[in-house]
């Protein structure tokens, strides 16, 4: 009687699973319409090497001293961002605070004074509550105990860089009367380095409500080629597209071959990689909160958390084609129709039947 039972209630598990996995994916796929393909294109190209390389020169410029989180060089680093925000007239989503979300030094560890994050904010035309997080950390290491500066060109003076010129291309399609239909946020966090602290801080004290943040797009390193890919630079590493949206990683993919190419690289994303790269920069603070993310990274590299990671080693062409990857996947997520659905990754465990 026992075994009869459980065998009728597999039976039921199984009729109600009939859908394969191939099907599902495939359905995921059709119901991703790319929009705006024109538009697209037009302001990804306003993202050019040039641009680039003039922020990532002044960011990694030894006068900065590493951008050591509440030291001198991280505040010019945070001066430079809110500058550029300025200029551009790319508001801040916080009332009176000239861009600066403050971080106090009791939220930090012992002897760091106080610091940073830097956010500026486009409102969403008719989505305006539902928000998507652009991110990229601007702190770096400081100075070595033997007085030599780590630049932090490509960690994360390249992420920085890309996030300012993304921010810029929405800015001006904002201003020839294309606003994205859901609202961004352009978050440059503080204290990575120390912990992830800049990104803890928003993701305890968020601008705007988690429920209503549809996803966070990481940048950390985005600027050199590692070992690995010498023979074909068109590469990019995305950690995380499928562990909690399986559209967010087919929407990325399409994104992707439509008009980039690129190779993307999910080997880090593997479930028991021993780098753990998944929970080493600032999104995994988001995907605590649930919130699907992408993180966007090269890899490794000789000059790694070194003072001879400088701007002289960056390829900025190859910054130029990932930041318009990332421009246009955030594009698609603002301007589509329906908000990204979550499902959590339990998709994957369904049985082939
Ligand atoms: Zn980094």
């Amino acid at each position: 009687m026992k075994f009869l039972f459980i065998a009728s209630a597999l039976a039921l598990v199984g009729s109600c699973s009939t859908t394969k996995y191939s099907t599902k994916v495939q359905n995921i796929k059709d119901s991703i319409e790319l929009v705006d393909s024109a538009l697209v294109i037009n302001y990804a190209n306003s993202i050019t090497p040039n641009e680039l390389k003039n922020h990532v020169y002044t960011i990694s410029d030894n006068s900065f001293e590493g951008r050591a989180t509440g030291e001198i060089g991280q505040k010019m680093a945070a001066n430079y961002i809110k500058t550029f925000y300025e200029k551009h007239n790319i508001i801040s989503p916080i009332k009176d605070s000239s861009h600066f979300q403050t971080i106090p030094n009791s939220f930090l560890p012992n002897n760091t004074k106080t610091s940073e994050n830097v956010l500026a904010f486009i409102k969403g035309s008719e989505k305006p509550n539902e928000v998507i997080i652009i991110s990229a950390h601007y702190d770096h290491l400081g100075v070595t105990e033997d007085d030599l500066i780590n630049n932090g060109a490509d960690d994360n003076g390249s992420g920085t860089s890309a996030l300012l010129e993304i921010a810029q291309a929405f800015n001006l399609a904002q201003k020839e009367g294309h606003t994205p239909k859901r609202s961004i946020l352009f978050l440059h966090v503080t204290a990575e380095e120390i912990g992830k602290l800049g990104s803890l801080y928003y993701t305890e004290n968020p601008v705007f409500p988690l429920e209503n943040t549809i996803c966070d797009l990481n940048i950390d390193m985005i600027g050199r080629v590692d070992e690995s890919h010498t023979n074909n630079k068109k590469y990019l590493y995305l950690i995380g597209s499928d562990k909690l949206s399986h559209e967010l990683h087919y929407l990325s993919e399409k994104v992707n071959e439509t008009y980039f190419n690129m190779y993307l690289d999910y080997k880090y994303n593997a479930e028991y990689d021993s780098n753990h790269y998944y929970t080493r920069s600032d999104h995994y603070n988001f995907v605590l909160k649930g919130i699907p993310v992408i993180f966007y990274f090269n890899g490794t590299h000789e000059d790694y958390h070194k003072p001879t990671d400088t701007a002289d080693k960056i390829d900025f062409d190859l910054l130029m084609t990932r930041t318009k990857l990332i421009f246009a996947t955030a594009w698609q997520l603002a301007n589509q129709e329906k908000r990204l659905l979550i499902d959590n990754g339990i998709f994957e465990n369904t049985q082939s039947l």
